[in-house]
């Protein structure tokens, strides 16, 4: 005779799981706990109701990688990356990772960097060092070392703000203009003193993918080094554009090329094409890392020395990084770039001949990604085409302002990434302008409807 079924215990492991009929614990430690295939369908049951990777064209983090790169992550996440004594041919393999960013940002000679979390981390570490080797500076010559300054544009990331925060430091901060989105010389030399630590120029900013006039600042530098016996370093905040411009402008100076050029940090997850979390700090020289920065240790067994913010973490995005270089090397990773920069440009057109949009500064350099803003907001505007396009077709493509004094201009921001290929380029086009027809018909005949969209509550 066939039992009825019921919720128990035993019917639950035979047939299903028992999150199918109890709520998921989310407010106190649990008192016991699960089977692994139930806890595996509960968090897989969670995270299906998340955004889809792949549709989403706001990142600029790597959401695809090779079987054979996915097999080395996976065969080495028990891997400490900090145990160097331990692992000492991970640590090596970074050291490799540092000496090939050398020497595709053209370092003159020998130096040193490290592998970090992300660019912030990165950022963290080479803005403390400017700090530090500005005090330096100032106390061999018996200065005041209370009131250091940065100077950077708005188009930079929230990072620098919240390492001068952090860190104490003046934040000295440039305004964008309403047709302006990206600093130069003329922009940075109002600001310099004998108390600036450092200027940042940006290569790709994350706004519209732009970068700083990195020659024009070290042209400036050069001349108030001259003038006025200033020393002031540039750091290029190069998160996604240093693996871009080295293969899709490699006669573009803006790396150790350019004299007060002295650290850089790239986020290796974004156009170094690794899984998060991986960044990369290089300095021009060794000297300009400040030793005081530096500290060493011999708890896990052989004297080190560590230059970094998190201790423990994992060695495998350092080995994927690894992988990415010697798998695609620079030809490699030059068609890469290349058929990200194709696509976005085939959008970038398509777009225009929708009649509906303008594309930002694609003339110039730039990340491989569309900009684009609409010619006329009569009835809605780039954000609910965002939502719009989020509701009909799952596609995460992010509107936002940018920065004061350009805070009046609203855009849209398209990443074209490795996993984007022309058809669903042409995909995409077609849903914005289905997108725009749904807005037309709603703007026209429905302002209220109109409203509930525009707030977020529709559908
Ligand atoms: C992404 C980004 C950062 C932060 O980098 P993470 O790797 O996400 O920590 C900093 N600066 C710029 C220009 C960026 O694009």
């Amino acid at each position: 005779m066939v039992k009825k079924p019921g919720h128990d215990g035993a019917d639950a492991a035979l047939y299903g799981n028992r999150f199918l009929t109890e709520e998921a614990p989310s407010t106190t430690f649990p008192d016991t706990g699960m089977s692994p295939t139930d806890t595996m369908r509960l968090v897989d049951e969670d995270l299906a109701l998340e955004g889809d990777p792949m549709r989403n064209l706001a990142t600029f983090v790597t959401t695809w990688m090779e079987p054979q790169a996915q097999r080395i992550i996976a065969e080495n996440l028990h891997r400490n990356f900090i145990d160097h004594a331990e692992y000492p041919i991970s640590a090596e393999i970074e050291r490799r990772c540092v000496r090939m960013l050398a020497d595709l940002f053209h370092a003159p000679g020998v130096t040193t960097g490290c592998r970090t979390q992300g660019s912030s981390e990165a950022i963290m570490l080479g803005a403390l060092s400017l700090k530090w080797k500005w005090k330096e500076r100032r106390q061999a010559a018996g200065l005041s070392v209370d009131r250091p300054n940065l100077v950077f544009g708005g188009d930079v990331h929230v990072v620098w703000e919240k390492f001068c925060r952090y860190f104490d430091v003046e934040p000295r901060i440039i305004p964008l203009a309403p047709d302006k989105y990206t600093i130069g010389p003329d922009d940075v030399a109002p600001f310099l003193d004998e108390n600036t630590i450092g200027a940042v120029a940006v290569l790709g900013t994350t706004f519209t993918g732009h970068m700083d006039d990195v020659v024009g600042i070290n042209r400036l530098l050069l001349d108030v080094k001259r003038e006025r016996g200033l020393d002031i370093p540039i750091h290029v905040d190069a998160a996604s554009g240093g693996f871009v411009w080295p293969f899709l402008y490699p006669d573009s100076e803006w790396d150790f090329r350019l004299e007060q050029v002295r650290s850089i940090n790239v986020s290796g997850h974004k156009y170094g094409l690794v899984y998060p979390g991986i960044g990369w700090l290089v300095f021009r020289d060794e000297t300009d890392l400040a030793q005081d920065l530096v500290f060493y240790e011999n708890y896990l067994g052989k004297t080190d020395a560590t230059f970094t913010l998190n201790f423990s973490t994992g060695a495998a995005m350092v080995l994927a990084q690894y992988y990415n270089f010697v798998r695609l090397g620079r030809e490699g990773y030059t068609y890469v770039m290349r058929q990200m920069k194709d696509n976005a440009k085939v959008l970038a057109d398509n777009l225009r001949a929708t009649g509906r949009f303008e594309v930002i500064g694609e003339d110039a350099e730039q990340l491989p990604l569309v900009a684009f803003r609409l010619l006329d907001h009569d009835s809605y505007d780039e954000s609910d085409i965002a939502w719009q396009l989020s509701a009909e077709r799952g596609w995460m493509l992010p509107a936002y302002t940018l920065p004061p004094n350009a805070q009046d201009v609203k855009i849209l921001r398209a990443l074209v990434k490795e996993t984007m290929g022309r058809g669903m380029v042409d995909r995409l086009t077609q849903d914005i302008d289905d997108a725009c027809t749904t807005l037309d018909l709603k703007g026209g005949a429905h302002p209220a409807e109109r409203q509930q969209v525009k707030s977020g509550t529709g559908y």
